[in-house]
């Protein structure tokens, strides 16, 4: 007997692989063979309505519902059978963007609704009504509101709806400006401020970030370049852009990088790119690759969110990060809190070691930065310092900024 896959059942000829009436938590797809489909009638006539080969899916209904199989399914010869588990199905439907979620289980309800209809049918058990199902299945998840926000996001960036706003970085050993934070800002006509919290999550599950981070990141790099001009600071600031596992999955994302710095003529070294560690776990192989050539043309890493993520440090060194963010939860009470601030020094003292950049997260407090400078921290970002603004006012802002704060 060849060697099986755990998912992969054989059967031979005659076999019933699955039984009208019973229930079933599979579906399979016939990898080899051939499979009679037949239905028994209230009267007891058996009825034969199709038969199937490699490569057709049987039992799909027990992937939506708990309904007993509709029809009996015998192996016609020795059939090889690769199965789909309800848990399995469900599993990868949940990762899925929820447009394809909702379609997805719509068109198999509606499928199977149809079938109950049909006149072969008509006696057997009884279902739920597939509307019922649908208004089921929708008020339970908030796809809806998920859809909406998705098509609304790409309407909005066309109308300009969609904006950046940008927080200055402060060194803080001399207190200037060292670069600015991008981040994203939608106002919508109707709905009003949405914040990023919000829609970045559902515009990763559905793709759309994508074209946001494309967007965003060339309309950073053209405010940098503004901002350098009309500043004086030429080739000085900085310019932070956030970016997704979905981003660096995406097709042509180093070229875009790379036409969009030479096209808004901005230097490489003055662009950091901001990613989570989750990308580093999720991703490593292509995320190496990517970032290994972001950080020979130039540009700076940082991991977002330090310290709330992974335990394992050991990516720090296979990756080419050369700035550490200390989350703002740690800074939010390290003035009060003495394991807080022992985490804080000894991300700073890390970052000392593998000779990376440390930039504090949500100051909001003089004490917070005085004690973080104490500490040897490099950089901090903050309300303490300034909220995020627009291009307008930080251009206003760093031209009359006071490098006494702190
Ligand atoms: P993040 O990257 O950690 O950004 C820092 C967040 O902290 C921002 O929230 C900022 O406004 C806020 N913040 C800064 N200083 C303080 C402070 O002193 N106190 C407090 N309480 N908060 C402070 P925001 O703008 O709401 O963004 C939330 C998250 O949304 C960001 O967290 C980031 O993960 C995501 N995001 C925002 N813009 C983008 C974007 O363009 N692309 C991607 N992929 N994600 C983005
Ligand atoms: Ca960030
Ligand atoms: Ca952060």
């Amino acid at each position: 007997m060849q060697k099986m896959d755990k998912s992969q059942k054989t059967f031979r000829e005659g076999d019933i692989i699955m039984r009208q009436g019973e229930l079933g938590e599979s579906a399979y797809i016939i990898e080899e063979g051939f499979v009679e489909i037949s239905l028994e009638k209230p009267d007891g006539e058996r009825l034969v309505v199709a038969t199937r080969g490699t490569g057709a899916i049987i039992g799909e209904m027990s992937l939506i519902d708990s309904a007993p199989r509709t029809a009996t399914v015998t192996a016609k010869n020795d059939c090889v059978l690769l199965e789909i588990t309800k848990d399995d199905f469900s599993r990868r439907l949940d990762a899925s963007d929820p447009v394809l979620r909702m379609t997805m289980q719509v068109i198999l309800t509606r499928y199977r609704d149809t079938l109950v209809r049909s006149d072969i049918r008509q006696d057997m058990v009884s279902f739920p009504l597939a509307e019922d199902l649908e208004r089921e299945y929708l008020q339970e998840s908030d796809t809806i509101d998920k859809i909406r926000i998705s098509n609304e996001f790409l309407e909005s960036l066309s109308n300009d709806e969609i904006c950046l706003h940008y927080q200055p970085l402060v060194n803080l050993q001399d207190g200037t400006v060292y670069g600015f934070e991008a981040l994203m800002r939608w106002f919508h006509p109707e709905r009003g401020f949405i914040p990023p919290g919000i829609f970045i999550p559902i515009i990763e599950d559905s793709g759309l970030i994508i074209e946001a981070s494309k967007w965003a990141f060339r309309e950073a790099c053209n405010a940098l370049k503004r901002i350098q001009e009309q500043t004086g600071y030429h080739n000085e600031l900085n310019m932070s852009v956030n970016f997704s596992s979905t981003d660096f999955s995406s097709d042509g994302f180093l070229d875009n990088i790379y036409n969009t710095i030479s096209e808004t003529d901005v230097q490489a070294k003055n662009i950091h790119l901001e990613i989570t560690e989750r990308l580093l776990i999720n991703q490593p192989a292509q995320a190496k690759e990517t970032l290994n050539i972001c950080r020979e043309a130039g540009m700076g890493i940082s991991i977002d969110d330090f310290g709330t993520g992974y335990s394992s440090l050991s990516y720090l060194h296979a990756f080419p990060i050369n700035t550490l963010k200390i989350d703002q939860s740690f800074i939010r009470d390290m003035h009060i809190n003495e394991s807080s601030k022992a985490l804080v020094k000894s991300i700073i003292t890390l970052g000392e070691n593998l000779d990376m950049s440390i930039v504090a997260e949500g100051v909001e407090q003089i004490e917070e930065g005085k004690l973080l400078k104490e500490m040897g921290c490099n950089y901090a970002q903050g309300y303490y310092f300034a909220k995020p603004m627009s291009e307008k006012d930080v251009i206003e802002c760093v031209s009359n900024w006071n490098n006494d704060m702190i």
